[in-house]
């Protein structure tokens, strides 16, 4: 255990955390929230209705990260690695989920300014040993006196879909128990404006995606500059921007994992021995069923406003929803947004479970809440009508930060070449 407070509490977290908390049985799945649960529920939601959605639209109009809500978070608690740890030791793994929904219900480009960091935190937490968690989780987050953001660069500009592409290079320099990076990050998610920047680099390009590593770079090293930030169609509170690598050295033990276990791995995979590790696709798959409860809040979110709309708006002499037509389509929301969620939760119980993804049920879950709501928020524009294509009613936002969940953490293509692979055995391309 550290000397250091806040590293000691870190590392305790991590400890309860990966422990088996779960006992030998694992937990059961239950659909009945138990009382933490909706505890966290009611909180992150009195959070997200009082403090993110009437901050929503001005963070939208002025694309900026909008920090003084990002302290208010980490005033209560609900910005920072003790919030990660208490819905991560959930072991039935639906706590995440949850929170996310609720804050991203809230309002999406806040939500994705909070828990943009969470990226960084999986890759560290998925990949650093106990003293790396332990020293970089603190950092990713700051405190609430000053909060600081993290920033998880894989995407590059030739390299999105195609992980295996990535051109960034990380050369060991033996003198000095360095590694030099070198290369340019597209598409980060607080690139350039985080404190804790993971890079995905290739110490290895023969091997492709195999022969990736996870770096952390620390604050303030030289060589880790912001390229151009992106204006964006939506999420636009959410800052992202490309990352440049210019003999930007680290130490040795920013290697995430360390230096041993990634020469061990290599050596399997030149033998031509299987590997399971590769260092993008595992922060991925472990954070799909939570990207899948993001677009769940957005989906939510529009249904939840177009249904009292509808009841609302009056034509022809009655309410609206008194026709088949709006009446089914809200219906079809709802069933949709319940049936997305039974898969985002399925897929978190067994992520944290331990329980094998046989049929890519990570994959499945991301892309059906993707796709649920930029289904739900169109059809939500619909039936606002005119008012529903202005900025004066929150469903367009809703729409248009909807749209990037069938892009990142894998497009929609990309999640269903997953399933079918998974589920045929069959290397479909
Ligand atoms: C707002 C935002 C935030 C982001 N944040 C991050 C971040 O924090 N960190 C990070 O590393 N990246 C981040 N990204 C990058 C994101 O993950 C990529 O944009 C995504 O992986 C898709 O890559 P691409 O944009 O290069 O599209 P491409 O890979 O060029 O794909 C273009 C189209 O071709 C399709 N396609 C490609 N290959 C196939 C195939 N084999 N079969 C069928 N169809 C295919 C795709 O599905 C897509 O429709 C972010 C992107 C955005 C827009």
């Amino acid at each position: 255990m550290s000397d250091n407070p806040a590293v000691a509490e870190a590392e305790q977290i991590v400890n309860e955390a990966t422990g088996d908390g779960a006992g030998s049985e694992g937990p059961k799945f239950t659909l009945e929230l138990n009382q933490d649960q909706q505890d966290i529920r009611d909180w992150v939601h009195g959070f997200a209705e009082g403090v993110v959605r009437p901050a929503a639209e001005e963070w939208d109009e002025r694309e900026e990260t909008p920090w003084p809500v990002i302290q208010e978070a980490a005033k209560i608690g609900l910005y920072g690695f003790e919030a990660l740890g208490q819905f991560w030791a959930d072991d039935t793994g639906l706590t995440l989920p949850i929170a996310n929904e609720e804050l991203f219900w809230g309002d999406a480009g806040i939500g994705m300014a909070i828990m943009g960091t969470s990226l960084a935190v999986a890759a560290i937490f998925g990949q650093g040993t106990g003293e790396q968690m332990g020293e970089w989780i603190p950092q990713c987050f700051g405190d609430a006196d000053d909060p600081k953001v993290a920033a998880f660069c894989s995407s590059e500009p030739d390299a999105g879909s195609d992980v295996a592409a990535i051109r960034t290079t990380a050369k060991y320099d033996e003198a000095n128990d360095e590694w030099v990076l070198n290369g340019q990050k597209a598409w980060a998610t607080n690139g350039g404006i985080a404190d804790v920047h993971v890079v995905i680099a290739t110490v290895d390009r023969e091997l492709k995606s195999r022969g990736h590593a996870a770096f952390v770079i620390p604050p303030g090293t030289k060589g880790c500059e912001q390229g151009a930030k992106v204006k964006k169609h939506g999420l636009r509170a959410s800052h992202t921007a490309d990352v440049h690598l210019d003999d930007c050295r680290v130490p040795g033990s920013c290697l995430l994992g360390g230096k041993e276990k990634l020469d061990e791995r290599l050596a399997r995979v030149r033998e031509g021995k299987r590997s399971k590790s590769q260092a993008a696709m595992q922060t991925f798959e472990a954070s799909r069923p939570t990207v899948g409860a993001q677009a769940l809040g957005i989906a939510r979110a529009a249904y939840e406003y177009s249904l009292e709309y509808a009841k609302e708006r009056r034509q022809f002499g009655k309410a609206i929803i008194e026709n088949q037509s709006i009446a089914f389509a809200l219906a079809d929301m709802k069933m949709e947004i319940d049936a997305a969620r039974l898969l985002v939760w399925r897929a978190a119980w067994m992520g944290r479970s331990g329980q094998k993804f046989e049929n890519a049920e990570g994959s499945m879950s991301k892309l059906k809440a993707g796709e649920v709501a930029v289904w739900s928020t169109e059809r939500a524009i619909q039936i606002l009508g005119g008012n529903g294509y202005t900025r004066e009613f929150p469903v367009e936002r809703m729409h248009r930060d909807a749209k990037i969940y069938t892009i990142f953490e894998g497009t929609s293509e990309i999640q269903r070449l997953v399933i079918s692979r998974a589920i045929s055995g069959v290397h479909v391309k």
